[in-house]
């Protein structure tokens, strides 16, 4: 079988290439400039373009799968991936199924996993599917011996995007991978001003606030660059403090490197406790104006 590999991210795209390549023939498409060419795809297709978009990538993406005969369609779970997925899906009039982390055949259908009912479960499902968008961080980047060919591939046809205004992102604000000391913020904190005692808290500490997929996605309180978990930021440092963090599987593939983990959690059967080295059962509003007390000593 023959896959189509895609994201706009080098690092997703390498990472799908080495969770398919032992078992598939693949093709990477990327419009990123990382080299790709260890990742164990036949080819290497980069894509450019003066207005690239989801509609002119969709567009060449879905001639291409058709020309090319591949057997399904793999791509990175971004923002522009799933969206991507969903435009091929219409175009080609074949099923998505998105945010996967399994991928198998079985016969005549494939068989994925992805996580149900709000990350509380797993659903191992058999399909039609014949596009999948992969979870990030599956697995590290694996490079192997040989090396692909590679190809340029310019897109000419003009997007239907009308760009009004570009706002640039504001960046290098927090580089989350690389602090030695995380004190990361859940739904406990409740109220967005919550979030005042944690960066107190991470001021004393000389470290960085990450947050929960909640703090940062659902109400926006942090910036999505400071979420932490499968589908945030995997992080290392040599302590991490989780504060009002229920403990969610997802939330923990992101701190499992963590050196010393801390937990405070007024539950005192929140999942986090069977993850921490060091667990406080109390209020976040009476422990941590406690702890910054005593830091200042
Ligand atoms: C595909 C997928 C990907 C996901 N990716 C991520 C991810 O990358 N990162 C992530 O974090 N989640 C992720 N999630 C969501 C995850 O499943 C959980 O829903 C989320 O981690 C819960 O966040 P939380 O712990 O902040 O909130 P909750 O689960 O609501 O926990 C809040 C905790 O705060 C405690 N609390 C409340 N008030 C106080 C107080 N005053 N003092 C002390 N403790 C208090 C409560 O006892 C509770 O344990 C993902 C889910 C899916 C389906």
């Amino acid at each position: 079988m023959r896959a189509m590999v895609f994201s706009e991210k080098g690092e997703l795209a390498a990472q799908i290439a080495t969770i398919l390549r032992e078992r598939y023939e693949i093709d990477i498409y990327t419009t990123s400039d990382s080299p790709l060419d260890s990742y164990g795809a036949k080819v290497v297709f980069r894509i450019t373009g003066e207005s690239l978009y989801v509609d002119n990538i969709s567009n060449f993406l879905a001639d291409r799968f058709k020309e090319k005969g591949y057997d399904f369609i793999a791509i990175g779970s971004s923002v522009m991936g799933r969206e991507i997925a969903s435009i091929l899906s219409e175009l080609l009039h074949l099923e998505a199924i998105t945010e996967i982390m399994k991928l198998e055949e079985g016969n005549q259908v494939f068989i994925t996993e992805r996580f149900f009912f709000g990350g509380k479960t797993v659903i191992r499902e058999e399909s039609k599917a014949r596009i999948f968008t992969f979870l990030p961080g599956l697995v590290d980047p694996m490079p192997v011996d040989s090396r692909s060919s590679k190809e340029e591939i310019k897109i000419d046809s003009p997007s239907t995007v009308n760009v009004v205004e570009k706002i640039e992102k504001p960046k290098g604000s927090v580089n989350l991978e690389k602090a030695d000391i995380i004190v990361s913020a859940g739904r406990g904190i409740g109220k967005k001003e919550g979030l005042g005692i944690i960066q107190q808290l991470a001021d004393i500490l000389h470290g960085e606030v990450g947050g929960s997929r909640p703090v940062c996605l659902d109400y926006h309180w942090l910036s999505e660059e400071r979420q932490v978990g499968l589908s945030g930021k995997r992080v290392k440092p040599k302590i991490y403090i989780a504060v009002g963090i229920s403990g969610q599987v997802q939330h923990i593939a992101g701190m499992r490197g963590s050196k010393t983990v801390i937990a405070i959690n007024k539950d005192k059967n929140a999942p986090i406790f069977n993850e921490c080295d060091y667990g406080i059962v109390g209020d976040l509003y009476t422990v941590i104006p406690k702890l910054i007390e005593n830091l200042k000593k």
